[in-house]
């Protein structure tokens, strides 16, 4: 089966099998090879050893996420509370502020489309308006609709206005540019192991300046979600520890995984791959006379949606059935208001991979009797 979902992403078979051990995370032979993974992650981000930390935790995105804001933001009713602004151009700034506000954490909204970026000059009038703003929380590669915002750009902005920024990257960091020493204004940029580095889910990872994470100490009101307590933990105990038990096979699977991320070339290369992806898919699928739901100018290179076709014979989850049954697997939901499909353009897959699920879709299309020239 083809795995063209957003993540959990397809992955290579050595990768899949390097799961099928049993370790003990605490043995001392896995030691360096977790402080490796560690160390490795921290470069890939751009940062700096002794001045930037890798700091993992167990679960999914949604997890590493709210340790970002409960750690780094000061909470509601407390001296020096933190506010945090999210444009809300999709369905992961919507989630990012529900997990702010479910931890007690102020949010301020901005509006913004989920059909393209938020322009670093809408954040800069936000940021003025509001002084009491502590944080930007900003999704890099809005994975419900496509969309990405331009990180540098609005980093160089919340820098200006002397405040701090958190970067939901989960969908974006091995593939789009990032480099935290080149963004000082950055506490927190996070992933997981699932999506572009091509590993299997189970663990999610901030990358963090010291500084910030040591002003952190005490402030996350919760002990799983604290990130300063798992820096503390590293330094007490070594860089090869954990607190609670890891998916350990997840994380040795992720350790080889990144190894074939940096063999082929790293983030430029990566980059490159799926913006391929992306293009044959989203050329092919007009070929096929569906209406991408992105203008090309505002396609980000990890997901592409189209418009469901206006046709009384299609319907989502016939479609994902049909396509499934021509061996790719798409998601059977969409995040945006109207009603559209979604195609992952990243994992382990390529320009082949793309024309198959294209002629899969031509296929499931002629099956459910959707003439091409009515889906336009
Ligand atoms: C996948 C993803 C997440 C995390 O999702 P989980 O299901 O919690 O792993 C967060 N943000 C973005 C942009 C994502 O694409």
């Amino acid at each position: 089966m083809l795995l063209l979902i957003p993540g959990p992403v397809q992955t290579r078979p050595e990768v899949r099998a390097a799961m099928a051990v049993d370790i003990a995370p605490w043995d001392r032979d896995f030691f360096p090879e977790y402080i490796a993974i560690r160390e490795k992650l921290r470069d890939v981000a751009g940062g700096v050893a002794g001045q930037h930390a890798c700091l993992p935790l167990q679960g999914a995105g949604h997890f590493i996420t709210e340790a970002a804001i409960r750690s780094f933001i000061p909470p509601q009713g407390q001296p020096g509370a933190g506010r945090l602004l999210i444009p809300m151009n999709g369905a992961y700034a919507e989630r990012m502020a529900r997990l702010a506000r479910e931890a007690g954490r102020a949010v301020v909204t901005l509006p913004c489309p989920d059909t393209r970026g938020v322009t670093p000059a809408e954040i800069a009038l936000a940021l003025a308006a509001d002084p009491a703003i502590s944080h930007v929380g900003v999704v890099y590669s809005e994975t419900g609709s496509g969309i990405v915002n331009d990180v540098p750009a609005i980093g160089a902005v919340v820098r200006e206005h002397g405040r701090r920024m958190i970067v939901d990257a989960v969908s974006a960091f091995g593939a789009l540019p990032f480099d935290l020493k080149a963004q000082p204004e950055v506490d927190a940029v996070v992933f997981t192991s699932n999506k572009c580095i091509e590993g299997l889910p189970g663990l999610g990872f901030a990358i963090c300046p010291v500084e910030r994470v040591e002003q952190a100490a005490g402030q996350a009101g919760s002990w799983s979600f604290d990130l300063a307590d798992v820096y503390a933990t590293a330094q007490r105990a070594g860089w090869g520890s954990f607190r609670f038990t890891p998916p350990v096979q997840a994380l040795h699977a992720f350790g080889i995984a990144l190894d074939i991320f940096l063999a082929e070339g790293g983030q430029p290369a990566r980059l490159a791959r799926y913006r391929e992806n992306c293009r044959i898919l989203y050329e092919g699928g007009r070929a096929l006379g569906l209406k991408p739901y992105l203008d090309w100018k505002q396609q980000g290179p990890i997901i592409a949606l189209f418009h469901q076709p206006e046709h009384p014979g299609f319907g989502l989850q016939r479609f994902v059935d049909a396509l499934k049954r021509r061996g790719v697997l798409i998601s059977n939901f969409h995040n945006t208001v109207e009603p559209t499909f979604r195609i992952g353009c990243i994992g382990h897959v390529g320009p082949d991979e793309i024309r198959f699920a294209l002629g899969a879709m031509r296929g499931a299309l002629d099956e459910l009797g959707v003439r091409r020239r009515d889906a336009a």
